[in-house]
């Protein structure tokens, strides 16, 4: 979407904000507080935003540390976010009290879901992805004891004959075809499921195409969303004004000092009221630099 004053024209990426996903957990989690008033419980922060997840207290949905908090709680239904969890706490969860909501991403569910096939078809699973994130913890958790998680950097370890590969949501997808020409040499035969979700990548690309046309960008997100960051360092790499801001309250005046065009781009974790406050905010911004 493209807006003007008399002096800036400001240009909102189409992808910024919520990702499917994302979406479908916020929705899932306030139809739930309609129905349940209190008692509501995400495992973990449903998604990496503190504007999002302040509002949904309001709503009587507040998130829990740690899964051992349940047994100081009255819990009434419990709200599983996108990155999914292992099977065994999916387990030990069904077997309690409370109402699951299951809100893992459908992508992530596929990723789950194919780890678990080559785990009985007698693959060694490996996943490319970080092993300290959630969604990889429990994809691994589907694919057997033998499984081995890789990065793009990461020197392939001595892997069994018959190998399939599943990928992290948001890997790259220079990440798998470097580990599939790297892997290649160590075994016989390798079956890919490429879970990777376009979602991430063509923000990406819209972001850095946008970074090169406007004279300032403005990244929106949370501070420990890990796409919101991404997208910052990839403007930052670029010859652009970059500022990575949680709220419109943020913005000053002298970052749009001789600023023609401004580009506004946000992580899957914004929500849509977030981008259109920051909007509003650097219009007037604009309007009071004539
Ligand atoms: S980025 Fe893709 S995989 Fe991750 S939650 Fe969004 S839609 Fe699902």
């Amino acid at each position: 979407m493209t807006r003007k004053t008399a002096q800036v024209e400001i240009i909102t990426a189409k992808r910024a904000g919520f990702c499917f996903g994302v979406k479908r957990a916020i929705d899932i989690a306030f139809d739930i507080a309609k129905e349940i008033p209190e008692g509501v419980y995400t495992l973990g922060p449903i998604i990496h935003n503190p504007q999002v997840i302040e509002k949904l207290k309001t709503e009587g949905i507040f998130p829990l540390e740690d899964i051992s908090d349940i047994r100081n709680k009255e819990i009434k239904a419990l709200i599983i976010r996108t990155h999914g969890i292992s099977c065994h706490l999916y387990d030990t969860i069904t077997s309690q009290r409370f109402r699951l909501i299951d809100a893992t991403c459908p992508f992530v569910k596929n990723a789950q879901r194919y780890a678990q096939l080559l785990k009985e078809n007698g693959y060694q699973v490996v996943i490319l992805g970080d092993s300290s994130h959630p969604e990889v913890k429990g994809i691994m958790s589907y694919a057997g004891e033998d499984v081995v998680v890789v990065d793009e950097n990461t020197r392939i370890p001595r892997l069994k004959t018959k190998v399939g590969i599943v990928v992290q949501t948001t890997q790259p997808v220079e990440a798998l075809k470097k580990l599939l020409s790297n892997i290649i040499e160590h075994v016989k035969e390798v079956k890919v499921y490429n879970t990777i979700c376009n979602s991430t990548a063509l923000r990406l690309k819209e972001t850095a195409d946008m970074a090169r046309k406007v004279d300032v960008m403005i990244v929106v997100g949370g501070r420990n969303s890990a796409n919101t960051t991404q997208l910052a360092h990839l403007c930052t790499s670029l010859p652009v004004r970059t500022y990575h801001i949680e709220t419109e309250g943020e913005l000053r005046k002298a970052w749009f000092v001789n600023a023609r065009k401004v580009g506004i781009t946000a992580g899957a974790s914004t929500p849509d009221w977030i981008i259109r406050k920051v909007e509003k905010r650097i219009i007037d911004i604009g309007g009071e630099i004539l």
